[in-house]
C-alpha cells in the first residue's frame, strides 16, 4: 500500500474561545454579501434552512457487506449491496468508543450534519445514517475510481492541463462550502475520489465545521496545514484556500512544498515559509501558488474583497469555464479504467478484513452521544 499524508488532529478537547477577531469576521460577511449578489441568491444557505430530512431509516439488515474500500482512525469503509434494489453503496462505519476515545465526538455528530445537508456535483453524496451500540454508520454513493491519491502517486505528477482540471473542480466545490459557511479543513488527495466519468468526488467530512467568524481547532494534515492553524491563532475559512495550493503544487510535482520526515519539522518549514517552485512550473501557477500558499491572510488570494471570483479570473485559470464545468459538460483528462461495470473495486487498495461486530443491540455506555444517527 502506498503511504498517505498521516492526519493530524489536536485531541485535547474543542475549546472554541468566545473573543472574535474583527479583521476575519469582516472578510467572512463581505465575502458572504458578495457571493450572494454575484449568484444572484437571496436564499438561504443550505444550514440555514430548516432539514425536513426524516430519522435515516436504515438497518445493518438492508445491506450485504461487502470488502474494506479504506480505513480510518475510527473504523472502515465497506462497499456494501442493497439487498432491496441491488445497487452498490459505500458504508462508512465508526466505532463509538474510539471518537469517545478520541474526542471526536463533536466532529463526527458535526461530520453527520453536513454531510446531510450539502448537494453538489463535486461532493459525495449520504443517503441516511444508524447505529448498533458499538458502531455508527453513513450510507453514502459509492464511487468507483479511487482515490486521486492513486491516481497520482501512479503517475508520479500530473500535467498542467490535469492539475488544472482537477484543481478547479474543487475550487467550485470550496466555494460552495464556504457559501455555506462550511470550513472544509482538510483538503489532500485521499479525500478526492475519482467517480466513473473522472470527475471529482470530496469525501471525509470528518473536520468539516460550520463557522460564520473564526474557529481554533488544531486538526488536519501536517503538509498541508495553513500556519495560522499551528500558531493557534484565530482562523477562517481561507484555510481552505492554502491547502488549495498545497493541492495543486503535488499535483504538478509530485511532492508537498513543505515535505519533511517528520510533522514537526514540517510544521516549522511551513512557519518559515519559504517554497521553492521546480523550474518547470509555469509563471502563472508560480503566480497563484505564491498568493495562495501564502501566510499573509491580507494577501491569501480567496480572502480578499472579491472572494473565491479572484482565484476563479486568476490567469491560470484563464481556460476554465466555469459554467460548464458545474454541469459536468466538460471531457474529464482521465475516466478511470472501471472493468466489471458497477461495483467494480479494482482501483481501490486491499485491506486485511477483520471480523465484524455490526448489529449488536445491547447496552449502549454512548447512547446520549449520537442521537441524529
Ligand atoms: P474516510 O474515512 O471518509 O476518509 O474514508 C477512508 C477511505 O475510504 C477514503 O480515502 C476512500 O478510499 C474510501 N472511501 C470513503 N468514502 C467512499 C465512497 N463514498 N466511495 C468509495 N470509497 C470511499
Amino acid at each position: 500500500m502506498m503511504e498517505t499524508h498521516a492526519q493530524y488532529v489536536d485531541y485535547l478537547p474543542t475549546k472554541e474561545k468566545q473573543e472574535t477577531s474583527q479583521e476575519l469576521e469582516d472578510t467572512a460577511q463581505q465575502q458572504q454579501i458578495l457571493y450572494q449578489k454575484a449568484m444572484n441568491q437571496e436564499q438561504p444557505s443550505v444550514l440555514q434552512q430548516r432539514s425536513t430530512v426524516s430519522k435515516g431509516k436504515y438497518t445493518l439488515n438492508d445491506f450485504q457487506i461487502m470488502r474494506t474500500l479504506g480505513t480510518g482512525s475510527f473504523g472502515r469503509v465497506h462497499l456494501v449491496r442493497s439487498v432491496h434494489n441491488g445497487r452498490y453503496y459505500a458504508i462508512k462505519v465508526l466505532k463509538k468508543q474510539q471518537i469517545v476515545k478520541m474526542k471526536q465526538i463533536e466532529h463526527t455528530n458535526d461530520e453527520r450534519r453536513m454531510l446531510k445537508l450539502v448537494e453538489h456535483p463535486f461532493l459525495i453524496r449520504m443517503w441516511g445514517t444508524f447505529q448498533d451500540s458499538n458502531n455508527l454508520f453513513m450510507v453514502m454513493d459509492y464511487i468507483e475510481g479511487g482515490e486521486l491519491f492513486s491516481l497520482l502517486r501512479k503517475s508520479q505528477r500530473f500535467p498542467n492541463p490535469v492539475a488544472k482540471f482537477y484543481a478547479a473542480e474543487v475550487v467550485l466545490a470550496l466555494e460552495y462550502l464556504h457559501f455555506n459557511n462550511i470550513i472544509y479543513r482538510d483538503l489532500k488527495p485521499e479525500n478526492i475520489l475519482l467517480d466513473r466519468n473522472g470527475h471529482i468526488k470530496i469525501t471525509d467530512f470528518g473536520f468539516a465545521k460550520e463557522v460564520t467568524t473564526v474557529t481554533w481547532t488544531l486538526c488536519g494534515t501536517p503538509d498541508y496545514i495553513a500556519p495560522e492553524v499551528i500558531a493557534t491563532k484565530p482562523y477562517n475559512k481561507s484555510v481552505d484556500w492554502w491547502s488549495l495550493g498545497i493541492l495543486i503544487y503535488e499535483m504538478l510535482a509530485g511532492y508537498t512544498p513543505f515535505y519533511d520526515t517528520t510533522p514537526m519539522k514540517t510544521y516549522e518549514k511551513i512557519l518559515h515559509g519559504r517554497v521553492t517552485y521546480p523550474s518547470f512550473f509555469n509563471s502563472d501557477v508560480v503566480d497563484l501558488l505564491s498568493k495562495l500558499i501564502t501566510a499573509d491572510l491580507t494577501r491569501r488570494i480567496g480572502n480578499l474583497q472579491n472572494g473565491t471570483q479572484e482565484i476563479k479570473s486568476h490567469p491560470w485559470f484563464s481556460e476554465v469555464v466555469w459554467e460548464k464545468l458545474l454541469s459536468k459538460d466538460i471531457e474529464t483528462p482521465y475516466e478511470p479504467p472501471i472493468v466489471s461495470g458497477v461495483g467494480d473495486t479494482s482501483l481501490f487498495d486491499q485491506y486485511p478484513e477483520e471480523r465484524l461486530n455490526y448489529g449488536i443491540h445491547g447496552e449502549d455506555p454512548y447512547e446520549a452521544l449520537f442521537t441524529d444517527f
